[in-house]
């Protein structure tokens, strides 16, 4: 990717990691905020329903024990006292009290006379009781009094005793109401009496309707009660504010971290790209080499150029640091032209002495489409000697997403002698067609499978399978990673043509492996010639 275009790419993300927790904080705000209001509505409906509730039963308790009783004379002093008695023992009861046709004769007040008229029941219950919900006495004027009546005894309760919750919300409205039955009994504020149809036959309803938040309930203890609670839809944004002050600075401080993290892994990408640039030029750029081995022979056959950057401070950068940001950063090019130049460099010599000698290289999937690249391999290799196979070059099975493309550059290579292997075969996303439409001269197995020999790794049959699809295929292997005699044994005896890895030989510089090639055809060459003699 070009420098300018991964400025643009930090500047977008680095805005969305800014941005991004800001908007989620007022999203969760809002909803946490509805949540909370709606809750807390229905916890005002519930609380009346509760209310009310008690008072039916209260009123219940008391039509149970005063129809129970002998009506010889039911407004004897010893009944009057018994009608005190039960006013004071209910919270929601004011009292009880005689009724024939409307008019109530005595009650806990005493005997009334003249009779108090009470006037029709507003709602008749199923249970053949009657209701009046709004009855007002003369000793208690202005104040609204529900009546449950049952045969000739009425139980009197507060009317407004229901919805007289201390709301600590501004515009608050409650409502009492029978469901079955036009209307409200007792209301706090302006209830709109038609949200009790929203009920319908459910248990309770939640809504937003003329600017409030409403819920509906019905008791599930006395069938005979409902509530209506609202709270106006600005206390929800009172709410929502609330939240948002909470919250948004959490979201800004996240976003701040995130963005600040993005433009530090950003600055860093873009100062390794910078550093390789500068590295290339400064030539600090080397190749080691790691022998490959012929197993049976311990001949070796050939190498694999590993690249290194020694860095001002003489310190070594391995290349999985570098690699990747020079393949992100559009520089693997480069890296592989100076790749391809070095070995030129520390291996022509070499090479021509030893024309068996192959000589590895690693490619990216960039150099696969960079002609410079396969220019230059086809230069080294004119360097070299030109003989059929001396250069090989590595692709990974990453490399190969589009397979005819590939087939037709790793044809090309094959065509003028450059050999090819699949490297680290087994770890990408490799299938068999890869394999059958590609042809390779060489699979290298990952160490990965060759560290999971004589081990109770689940992947320790896979190398069996791998080389027996290689045998299958023609292609030749090298196992790679080899650290024990058990491995190379091993790998030996199912046929594995050659192997690297430490047991062999470690990465070493141009000059020391130079010399221990040496070392090692010359030791081979003398047991060759004692071989022969005895
Ligand atoms: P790779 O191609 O799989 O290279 C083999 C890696 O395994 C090398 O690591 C080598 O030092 C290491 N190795 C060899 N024998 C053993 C062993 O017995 N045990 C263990 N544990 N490791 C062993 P290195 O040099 O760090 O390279 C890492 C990767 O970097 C390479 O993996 C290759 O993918 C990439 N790379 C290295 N040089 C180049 C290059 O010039 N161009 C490109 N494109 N990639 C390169
Ligand atoms: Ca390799
Ligand atoms: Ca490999």
């Amino acid at each position: 990717m070009r420098r300018s275009n991964i400025l643009k790419l930090t500047v977008v993300v680095a805005l969305i990691t800014a941005i991004g927790p800001i908007i989620a904080a007022v999203y969760l705000a809002q909803r946490q905020g509805l949540a909370q209001e709606y809750e807390r509505v229905q916890g005002y409906a519930r609380e009346v329903v509760y209310r009310s509730d008690r008072a039916v039963m209260q009123m219940q308790a008391a039509l149970d024990i005063v129809t129970a009783l002998d009506s010889q004379d039911p407004c004897s002093v010893a009944n009057i006292d018994l009608y005190k008695q039960i006013g004071l023992e209910n919270e929601y009861l004011v009292g009880v009290g005689y009724v024939t046709g409307t008019s109530m004769l005595c009650s806990t007040l005493g005997v009334h006379n003249p009779a108090l008229d009470l006037g029709p029941f507003n709602v008749r219950l199923p249970s053949g009781s009657g209701l009046r919900l709004n009855v007002e006495f003369p000793f208690a004027e202005g104040t609204l009094m529900t009546a449950l009546q049952r045969g000739n005894y009425a139980a009197i309760a507060y009317g407004a005793q229901a919805v007289d919750l201390s709301v600590e919300q501004d515009g608050a409205m409650l409502a009492s109401f029978t469901p079955g039955s036009p209307g409200l009994r007792a209301s706090l504020g302006a209830v709109n009496p038609l949200w009790v149809d929203r009920l319908g036959s459910e248990r309770s309803v939640l809504f937003i309707d003329e600017g409030f938040i409403v819920s509906v309930v019905r008791s599930d203890q006395v069938n005979a009660t409902g509530a209506i609670a609202a709270v106006p839809v600005s206390s929800l944004n009172q709410r929502i504010m609330e939240f948002i002050l909470l919250l948004v600075p959490i979201g800004l401080l996240t976003g701040i971290l995130m963005t600040l993290l993005v433009l530090y892994l950003a600055r860093q990408q873009m100062t390794i790209s910078t550093a390789i640039r500068i590295a290339l030029r400064r030539n600090e750029f080397f190749l080691v080499y790691q022998p490959i081995v012929d197993l049976r022979t311990e001949q070796w056959t050939g190498a694999e150029a590993l690249l290194r950057w020694r860095r001002d401070d003489g310190s070594i950068v391995m290349p999985d640091t570098f690699i990747p940001v020079a393949e992100q950063s559009g520089l693997i090019v480069k890296l592989t032209e100076r790749v391809l130049e070095l070995a030129a460099h520390d291996m022509e010599g070499l090479m021509w002495q030893n024309p068996d000698f192959r000589l590895s290289v690693n490619f990216s999937a960039s150099d696969l489409q960079s002609k410079e690249s396969l220019r230059l391999v086809q230069v080294l290799s004119e360097k070299v000697g030109n003989r059929k196979g001396q250069i090989m070059v590595e692709m990974t099975e990453r490399m190969l997403l589009i397979p005819e493309d590939a087939s037709v550059i790793v044809d090309s290579l094959r065509e003028n002698g450059i050999a090819v292997a699949i490297d680290d075969f087994g770890t990408g996303y490799s299938s068999l067609s890869y394999l059958e439409n590609i042809k390779f001269d060489i699979l290298k197995i990952d160490k990965l499978f060759v560290e999971a020999i004589d081990t109770e790794a689940a992947t320790n049959q896979v190398v069996l399978h791998i080389i027996d699809m290689a045998k299958t295929l023609g292609l030749q292997t090298v196992a790679e990673g080899v650290e024990t005699l058990e491995q190379a044994r091993f790998l030996r005896e199912k046929g594995v043509e050659s192997a690297q890895g430490w047991l062999f030989g470690r990465p070493m510089e141009p000059g020391l492996f130079t010399e221990a090639l040496q070392e090692n055809r010359s030791r081979l060459s003398y047991r060759d010639r004692i071989a022969r003699v005895s």
